[in-house]
C-alpha cells in the first residue's frame, strides 16, 4: 500500500472558507490542537467571492431593526421550513459575530455618523447587510486568516513552533471521513500538488466545504463546490437534510458564453436597480404572490419612493425573495420578453450617477466592462438565473452543530442544512457561517477534550487502505473492468452530469424530466467506474476530476429524488405539475441516506440507485416564536393540526 502519513490532532475542519476558519479559531481558543485542511490555497475559498454583505441586526441604519425582526423575514424566506432554533441563534446572535469581526480587523463601510453601514437586500425588511463595497466575502477571510495567524505567533511565543497548535494543510482534499466503530476517527485525503495520501487522526471533524453547485452547468460556484463534505458525511452515515432545495439567484450573467451563470449581486437591486422585459416594462409588479402582498409596493411610484423613506412605502418587488424573482425572469424569457441573450435587463444606469454606481459597486462595474464590454453605467446588464447556492445540507443539532448519528461529527455552513429551510435570503449566509461556525469550533472542542470513555478512538488500517484503493482506482480503470468496455474520460462524464442536472432537475422542474435524470445518472454511475486517466499523481487534474465524480453523483442523486418525492412547490423547489405550496408539506422533512446501510456505493444497480429517502416530521415552532406572527400569516404555512396545537 502506499506511503500515508499520519499526524495526530484533537479537531479537524474540513474547510477554509468562513465557517471553516471561524471553527477552527474557536477551537484553538477552547484548547483544542486544530488541523485545517482545504482543497485550494488558503484564503482562497469560494466565501471570497462573497460581494453584498453579510445580515445582522444590529439596527445601524434603521432602529427598527432587532432580532425577532429578522428571524421572521428568515423565516417567511425560506416559506417556514427553517429549522427554526436555528434561524432563531443566528437571528440572536449575528449583530455580536459582526462587531467581534470588527474588532479582529475587519474594515466595514461606514454610515454617516461613523456606525457600521448596513444596506438593503430581497426579503429582509430594514437594511441589514454590514458590507465591504460589493467585496464583503474577501474581507471576511482576510480578517479570519488573520486572526489564524495572530493565534499561531502566540503559539509561536509558547512553544517555538507556529503550527503547535494550529495548522493548515492547504490544497489537500478530503475523500473519506474515518471512524471506529459509530465515532469518528479522522480523515483520509490526499495532496494535490505531490499526490501523497495522509490521514488525520482526531476525534472530532468538522466539515464546512459549502455547497454542490458544480453539478449545474450555470453557475455561480467555483470549481471547489462538488459536493464533497455532503457526500462525506452520508459515506460516514449522517443524513443529508431537504436535498431538493436548491436556490437559483435570479441575477446571473448570460453573455459571453463564456462567463455564463457568474454572480451579479443582489446589491444592485438593493441600491436601486429594476429589472424590465424587452417592452421595457418592469414586470416584477406582475409577480408579487399573495403571501407577500401587503408587504411590497402596488406602483413604480412607490417603489421609488421606498428608497428615501422606508417608513411610509413600501418596497419594490424587485427585492422579492431570489426564489420569487428568478421564477419571474424565468416566465419573461419562456413568453418571449427576454433580451437578446436570453435573459432580462437590469438597468442601474438611469437610476444612479455614474459615479455612485462606480462606488458603491465596483465589482459589477469591472465585470461587465471586463468580461462583457458593457458600461453598466451608461446600459443595462442582461441578467438570468444561475444555481448559487444549497439549502438542503447535512442534517445538524441546532444548538451544537453535531450531525446526526455520528459522534465527533460536526457541520457549518453552505455544507449543513436545515438553518435557510427552503430558501436562503441573500446576507444570512455569511452571518450564518460566523454563527454556526463557531458553535461547531466549540463543541468539537468539547467533545474532543471530553470523549465519553477518555480514550480516543483509533484509526482502522483496514479502512485507510480501502481509501487508498478507492482514490487510486482512476488509474487502473482500464484492468479493473475489461468487460465493462474502455475507460471513460472524466471531463465527459462532468459535462453529461452538468447538462443533465441543469436539463432535468433545474429550475422548473416536472416528474418525467426527473425520472429521466434519475435514469441518466444510473448511466453515468456505472460509466464513472470507468473514469480513467493517465500520468501520475503529481497535480494531475483529470485524477481530481475523477475522484469529484463519486460526490458529484451522490449529491445530484440525492437532489433529483427529493425533488420527485416533495409534490408541491416551496422555495428554491418548483413543479410545474404541483404548483402551489401545500401546507400539509411543511410538516414534512425529507431525509436521504446511503441505500445501502453498509456503507456500500452500490454502483452496479442502476435499478435502486444509492439513495435511500425517508420522511420525518418536522419539530414544531416553538409558541413563543410563532407569537412573533400574525395569525392571518400563520395560516397561510401552517396546517390546521399546526394551528390548532
Ligand atoms: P466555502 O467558503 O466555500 O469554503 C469551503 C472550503 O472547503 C474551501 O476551503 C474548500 O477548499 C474546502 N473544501 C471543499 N471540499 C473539500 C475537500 N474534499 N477536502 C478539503 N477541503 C475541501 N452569501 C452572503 O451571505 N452574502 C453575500 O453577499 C454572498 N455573495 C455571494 C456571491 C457569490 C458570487 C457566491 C457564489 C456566493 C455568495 N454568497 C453570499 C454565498 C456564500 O458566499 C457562501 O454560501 C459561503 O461563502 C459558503 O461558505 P462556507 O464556509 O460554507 O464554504
Amino acid at each position: 500500500m502506499p506511503v500515508v502519513d499520519r499526524q495526530q490532532w484533537d479537531v479537524v475542519v474540513v474547510g477554509a472558507g468562513g465557517a471553516g476558519l471561524r471553527a477552527a479559531v474557536e477551537a484553538r481558543e477552547r484548547g483544542a490542537r486544530t488541523a485545517v485542511i482545504c482543497k485550494s490555497l488558503f484564503g482562497k475559498a469560494h466565501t471570497v467571492m462573497a460581494e453584498g454583505g453579510i445580515a445582522a441586526a444590529m439596527g445601524n441604519v434603521n432602529s427598527g431593526d432587532n432580532w425577532q425582526v429578522h428571524f421572521r423575514d428568515t423565516m417567511r424566506g425560506g416559506k417556514f421550513l427553517n429549522q427554526w432554533r436555528m434561524a432563531e441563534l443566528h437571528a440572536q446572535e449575528a449583530p455580536q459575530r459582526v462587531w467581534e469581526l470588527e474588532t479582529w480587523g475587519a474594515l466595514f463601510d461606514r454610515t454617516e455618523d461613523g456606525r457600521i453601514s448596513q444596506r438593503n437586500f430581497g426579503g429582509h425588511e430594514y437594511p441589514r447587510l454590514a458590507h465591504v463595497g460589493d467585496r464583503t466575502g474577501l474581507e471576511l477571510i482576510r480578517t479570519l486568516q488573520q486572526k489564524v495567524v495572530s493565534l499561531q505567533q502566540e503559539d509561536f511565543r509558547e512553544t517555538g513552533d507556529h503550527e503547535s497548535r494550529l495548522r493548515v494543510f492547504q490544497e489537500c482534499t478530503v475523500t473519506r471521513v474515518l471512524k471506529d466503530g459509530p465515532r469518528v476517527s479522522g480523515v483520509f485525503g490526499y495532496e494535490r500538488e505531490t499526490g501523497r495520501f495522509l490521514v488525520l487522526e482526531a476525534p472530532s471533524v468538522v466539515i464546512a466545504t459549502g455547497g454542490i453547485g458544480k453539478s449545474f452547468k450555470v453557475t455561480s460556484n467555483s470549481w471547489e463546490y462538488t459536493g464533497d463534505g455532503h457526500s462525506l458525511a452520508l459515506l460516514a452515515g449522517a443524513p443529508l437534510l431537504n436535498m431538493e432545495f436548491v436556490q437559483f439567484h435570479p441575477t446571473g450573467m448570460v453573455w459571453p458564453p463564456s462567463v455564463k451563470g457568474i454572480l451579479v449581486t443582489e446589491s444592485v437591486r438593493g441600491d436601486g436597480g429594476v429589472l424590465r422585459n424587452s417592452d421595457g416594462k418592469r414586470f416584477m409588479f406582475d409577480y408579487v404572490p399573495d403571501v407577500f402582498k401587503e408587504k411590497y409596493a402596488e406602483s413604480e411610484a412607490e417603489g421609488d419612493r421606498w428608497y428615501d423613506d422606508p417608513d411610509h412605502n413600501r418596497r419594490p418587488p424587485e427585492l422579492l425573495p431570489r426564489d420569487e424573482v428568478a421564477r419571474a425572469i424565468n416566465a419573461e424569457v419562456k413568453e418571449g420578453r427576454g433580451s437578446p441573450h436570453g435573459g432580462v435587463f437590469l438597468d442601474v444606469s438611469t437610476r444612479m450617477p455614474a459615479d455612485v454606481i462606480r462606488r458603491r459597486l465596483p465589482s459589477m462595474y469591472h465585470q461587465f466592462k471586463e468580461l462583457a464590454d458593457v458600461d453598466i453605467t451608461a446600459e443595462a446588464m442582461e441578467v438570468g438565473p444561475t444555481c448559487h447556492y444549497v439549502m438542503g445540507g447535512i442534517a445538524v443539532d441546532s444548538d451544537t452543530a453535531a450531525a446526526r448519528g455520528v459522534p465527533g461529527l460536526y457541520a457549518a455552513g453552505e455544507v449543513a442544512g436545515g438553518m435557510h429551510g427552503s430558501n436562503r435570503l441573500g446576507g444570512n449566509s455569511l452571518s450564518d457561517l460566523l454563527v454556526f461556525g463557531r458553535r461547531a469550533g466549540r463543541h468539537a472542542a468539547e467533545h474532543a477534550a471530553g470523549g465519553a470513555s477518555g480514550a480516543r478512538p483509533r484509526v482502522d488500517d483496514a479502512q485507510v487502505d480501502a481509501a487508498a484503493a478507492e482514490a487510486l482506482r482512476p488509474f487502473s480503470a482500464e484492468t479493473q473492468a475489461p468487460d465493462e468496455g474502455p475507460p471513460e474520460n472524466p471531463y465527459t462524464l462532468h459535462q453529461e452530469l452538468q447538462q443533465t442536472m441543469n436539463d432535468l432537475v433545474g429550475i422548473i422542474r416536472r416528474e418525467p424530466e426527473m425520472k429521466q435524470a434519475l435514469e441518466k445518472l444510473a448511466e453515468l454511475r456505472v460509466r464513472a467506474r470507468r473514469a480513467g486517466v493517465e500520468g501520475h499523481r503529481q497535480f494531475n487534474p483529470g485524477w481530481h476530476l475523477a475522484l469529484d465524480l463519486r460526490n458529484m453523483l451522490l449529491v445530484s442523486e440525492c437532489v433529483a429524488r427529493a425533488a420527485l418525492e416533495r409534490t408541491e412547490s416551496r422555495g428554491g423547489h418548483t413543479r410545474e405539475d404541483h404548483p402551489a405550496m401545500d401546507r400539509r408539506w411543511r410538516a414534512a422533512n425529507l431525509l436521504c441516506t446511503l441505500a445501502d446501510p453498509t456503507g456500500g456505493l452500490a454502483a452496479t444497480d442502476p435499478e435502486r440507485g444509492q439513495i435511500a429517502l425517508e420522511r420525518q416530521a418536522t419539530e414544531p415552532i416553538r409558541p413563543d416564536l410563532l407569537a412573533l406572527f400574525e395569525k392571518e400569516e400563520l395560516v397561510k404555512y401552517l396546517a390546521d393540526e399546526e394551528l390548532s396545537g
